[in-house]
């Protein structure tokens, strides 16, 4: 039996090292080599740090990565659509298929006991081999890189799915909080999207700058002292259209509420922590919307790539760093010190 290293998170700011053995496809699964699985966010909060998610959350000491992407080398017996050879991104969550939200594509929100995330309750990408569901394969475009996809299964995706849902167009300026990887995701995709002016705010110089130099935005500010006059005067004392929180941070989901104009909308999408505001000037008077968003749908993901290709965008101009998975011990800690851009474990064509 042919066996492979996988990652384990133990939750202390660690990695180990497993030997498991290369899956076998059964019916309705194929065997996915790996090319490109990328580090999350919510890897760094829920699981490495510490094991804190509960429900979709709960890591169970699975091989760790939610955004695989690679190319199928088995196919088990009844598989529909896909065959050995096609490169394929990875919707990370396998839901039971049958309740209403799975019908509509959304198996992140599926409260079956069936569900299962890649990297967190099902094996993920950390590794040489990925057993998937066929229905969870999203077929990746040919001018699209395997990082490219990665980026796609969770980062891109959560950051498409919220701008689709605040409709954002070319009549919008936007404000992004946070410029991590989600930020410059939906920077990257609000301006094909239309968006004119694109303000980013974050705490990291490194990040700013490098919203700056790939010309994501129009202008980074340092979220430090606050830059709510700043974001005025640049909006004719207005405010943005649309707004998306991508850090979590209070403050910044505050100051993403605050520099929301009239009528605008606004998103969080950073996870955890909480928020304080009062409701009356921040909300109601100005006549806002807030929206959440979590992560996106199968269908979505995969319009999301088609329009990837359509716009000629590559996601994998954001990933600043690519290491092997013997390395994964460093591409932990560089994604948990939050000052790169996406980080993406890469493994041998
Ligand atoms: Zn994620
Ligand atoms: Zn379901």
């Amino acid at each position: 039996m042919a066996t492979m290293q996988g990652v384990i998170l133990p939750g202390n700011s660690t990695v180990e090292f497993r030997d498991v053995e290369v899956p076998e496809p059964g019916p309705g699964q194929v065997l996915v080599k790996m090319k490109a699985s990328s580090i999350c966010g919510s890897d760094i909060r829920a699981i490495y740090r510490e094991h804190l998610g509960k429900g979709p959350e709960a890591y169970q000491g699975v091989i760790a990565g939610h955004e695989p992407c690679g190319q199928i080398v088995r196919v088990g017996p009844g598989c529909k659509r896909y065959r050995e050879g096609d490169r394929v991104v990875l919707y990370h969550i396998s839901g039971c298929g049958c309740c209403d939200d799975c019908k509509h594509g959304y198996m992140i929100s599926c409260t079956s006991p069936l569900r299962a995330a890649y990297g967190w309750q099902r094996d993920g990408g950390h590794a040489d081999y990925l057993l998937a569901e066929e229905n969870t394969c999203v077929r990746l475009p040919d001018s699209l890189s395997y990082v490219d996809g990665a980026l796609c299964a969770c980062g891109f995706g959560t950051a498409y799915e919220a701008l689709r849902r605040i409709a954002v167009s070319g009549r919008d300026r936007m404000l992004v909080t946070g410029l991590g990887p989600v930020g410059l995701a939906a920077a990257m995709l609000g301006k094909a999207m239309g968006a004119g002016l694109i303000l980013g705010t974050d705490i990291s110089e490194g990040r700013r700058k490098l919203a700056e130099e790939l010309h994501l935005v129009t202008r980074a500010l340092p979220a430090e002292p606050d830059p709510y006059e700043q974001i005025m005067d640049l909006t004719g004392g207005r405010g943005c259209e649309v707004t998306i929180d991508c850090s979590a941070a209070p403050s910044a989901r505050l100051l993403a509420l605050r520099c929301t104009r009239q009528w605008g909308r606004c998103c969080y999408v950073g996870e955890g922590n909480k928020v304080e505001f009062d409701v009356s000037p921040l909300l109601i008077h100005p006549q806002i919307t807030l929206y959440g968003s979590w992560v996106t749908s199968l269908y979505h993901l995969e319009e999301l790539v088609a329009l990837l290709d359509r716009w000629g965008l590559h996601p994998e101009d954001t990933c600043t760093e690519r290491l092997p998975l013997k390395e994964a011990p460093e591409a932990y800690d560089l994604a948990d010190k939050g000052q790169t851009g996406k980080v993406c474990i890469v493994f041998d064509e």
